[in-house]
C-alpha cells in the first residue's frame, strides 16, 4: 500500500531523514520505534505531506505522492493523528469529529465512530479542551477515523498517559487493525508498539537501523538493550 524509497527530508540545511526505505502492506500494522529525535515524527509528517521531502519517492496504492499536497494526500486516504493530539480545544467533541470528515469521509459516520469510543458519547457536547489527556487522544483518533482512512498514521498515541490508559489506547489500535484499517504507528513505548504490530522498523539518527517481524524485534538483543530496558 505504501512504499517509501530512499526518502530524505531536512529542516533548512539540517538533514533529518537519510535514505529511508519503508513499506506498509494493506491491512498491516507496522510500528516505527526509536529514541527521541530519531526522525519518527519527521517521517510520518513527510508521508502525510506537511513536511517537504528533499530526496526519494513515496508511492501509495500505485500513485506517486511527490506532487500531491497534504490535503490531496488526505483525499487519497492518508490520515494522520498528530503528536500531542492537537484537538480543537474550544470546539465541542462532536464538532471536532465533524471536522475530521471535512476533506474526506462522511459526516454521517459520526454515530458509528463515536460508538467505538463510548467515553466520547457522554461528552459529545463538551468543549474538547475539557477532556482528560486519554480522552483527547481517543478524540484525535476518532477524528481521523471520520475521514475513513485507508492508511492511518498514528504519532505517539500513548505519550503522557497513565499505564491503564496506554493499555486502553493500544486496545483501540488493535481493534482498528482487526476492522481492516492499515496503520503505521510511531510510539516511544517500543514494547507496547511492537507487541501489537505485525512488523517493525527501528530508526536511529534519521535512518532505518533495523527492520523485521515485530516479535523478532522484541527478542532482538540490540533492541532489548537500547529500547526495552533489558
Ligand atoms: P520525538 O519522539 O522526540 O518526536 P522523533 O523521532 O519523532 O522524536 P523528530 O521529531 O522527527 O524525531 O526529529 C528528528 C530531528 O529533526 C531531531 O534532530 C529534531 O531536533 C529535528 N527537528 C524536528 N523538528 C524540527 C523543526 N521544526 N525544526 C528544526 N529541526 C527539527
Amino acid at each position: 500500500m505504501l512504499e517509501v524509497r530512499q526518502l530524505g527530508s531536512r529542516y533548512g540545511r539540517i538533514p533529518a531523514l537519510h535514505d529511508v526505505n519503508l513499506r506498509v502492506g494493506a491491512g498491516e500494522l507496522v510500528a516505527l520505534v526509536g529514541a527521541n529525535g530519531a526522525g519518527k515524527s519527521t517521517l510520518l509528517r513527510t508521508i502525510s505531506g506537511v513536511q517537504p521531502m528533499s530526496a526519494g519517492a513515496i508511492g501509495f496504492e500505485g500513485r506517486d505522492l511527490g506532487a500531491l499536497s497534504a490535503r490531496q494526500r488526505v483525499q487519497a486516504g492518508i490520515v494522520q493523528v498528530p503528536e500531542g493530539r492537537q484537538v480543537f480545544a474550544p470546539m465541542s467533541v462532536e464538532d471536532n469529529l465533524r471536522l475530521g470528515a471535512f476533506a474526506r469521509g462522511r459526516a454521517s459516520a459520526l454515530e458509528q465512530v463515536i460508538g467505538f469510543f463510548p467515553v466520547l458519547r457522554d461528552k459529545r457536547r463538551q468543549p474538547a479542551g475539557l477532556l482528560s489527556g486519554g480522552q483527547q487522544q481517543m478524540l484525535a483518533i476518532a477524528r481521523a477515523l471520520m475521514a475513513e482512512p485507508r492508511l492511518l498514521l498514528l504519532d505517539e498515541p500513548s505519550m503522557g498517559l497513565a499505564p491503564r490508559l496506554v493499555a486502553e489506547i493500544f486496545g483501540h489500535i488493535t481493534a482498528l487493525r482487526a476492522r481492516g484499517t492499515t496503520v503505521l504507528l510511531v510510539d516511544q513505548n517500543a514494547r507496547a508498539a511492537l507487541s501489537v504490530a505485525d512488523r517493525g522498523y527501528v530508526m536511529e539518527a534519521g535512518r532505518i537501523a533495523l527492520e523485521g517481524d515485530a516479535r523478532a524485534l522484541l527478542r532482538d538483543a540490540q533492541v532489548q538493550r537500547a529500547y526495552l530496558g533489558l
